[in-house]
């Protein structure tokens, strides 16, 4: 994505990332590019790639650094060939630590490419494990419901593509806490790293749905106009 200008999206487990994302980025011409899913999509291979990052996802862990940047490139040039409109990518659960931003700044800067916000979605912990533990996802498209707060139209099918909606694997209590401990410990701190570079905008993310949204694109689309920030767009 030469040239192209993203916006990273960072908040614990359960903020609302993945349902944000997939609202707000076709309105902002960015393309929601979730690591998470990435793997979900690799592990329903069956080979050994497939076993190794199963290995670390089933626990809560964090997948190397290296293999998770692997992945993560290989998709962005895919991203750049199927949609060369696009303004940039939606970073939704990239980085999360430090040396993962800094490999993010590295491949970035090869390509010219900018960071033009990190969009920090607000909630407590006590929302996050109840949303957590009622999520579903598409087998299928990735789409992210919730048995009581966002509930597809028909029980267990999922609205966009008719697939069948599940629990995902890692949505277990030990699973879910060790999560949120490691966003806490490792992903967290890079606030920081961003707030210095004048890049972050805190959301509420601890209100309806629409309202988040709102909220974001409201923050986005004004950054997104300024050329300094977005040189291509
Ligand atoms: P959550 O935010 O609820 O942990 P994700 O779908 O973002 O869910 O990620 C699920 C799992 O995928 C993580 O627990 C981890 O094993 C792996 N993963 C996703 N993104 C990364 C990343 N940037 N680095 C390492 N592992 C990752
Ligand atoms: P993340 O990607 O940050 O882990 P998700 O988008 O998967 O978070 O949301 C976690 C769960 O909370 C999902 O079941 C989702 O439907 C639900 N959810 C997301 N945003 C809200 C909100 N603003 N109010 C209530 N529930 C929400
Ligand atoms: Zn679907």
């Amino acid at each position: 994505m030469a040239g192209k200008c993203h916006v990273i999206l960072i908040g614990p487990q359960g903020s609302g990332k993945g349902t944000q994302a997939a609202r707000v980025a076709p309105r902002l011409r960015l393309v929601h590019v979730a690591t998470g899913e990435l793997f979900r999509q690799l592990m329903t291979r069956d080979d050994e790639l497939a076993r190794e990052v199963r290995r670390y996802y089933d626990r809560g862990e964090l997948v190397p650094d290296e293999l998770t940047l692997r992945v993560l490139v290989d998709h962005l040039e895919r991203v750049e060939r199927e949609h060369p409109g696009a303004r940039g990518a939606l970073l939704d659960g990239y980085p999360r630590n430090r040396a993962q931003a800094e490999a993010l700044d590295r491949v970035l800067g090869e390509r010219s490419d900018a960071i033009a916000a990190v969009v920090h979605l607000v909630v407590p912990r006590a929302v996050l494990i109840e949303r957590l533990s009622g999520r579903l996802v598409c087998s299928t498209c990735g789409a992210t419901y919730h048995v009581h707060f966002n509930p597809p139209l028909v029980e267990g099918r999922c609205d966009r593509c008719g697939a069948a909606l599940v629990q995902r694997s890692d949505d277990t209590p030990e699973a879910i806490a060790r999560r949120l401990d490691t966003y806490e410990q490792q992903t967290a701190p890079l606030l920081d790293y961003y707030r210095q570079r004048g890049l972050v905008v805190d959301i509420d993310g601890n209100q309806p749905i629409d309202a988040v949204t709102s909220a974001i694109l409201a923050a986005l689309e004004p950054v997104l106009a300024e050329p300094h920030r977005c040189p291509s767009s």
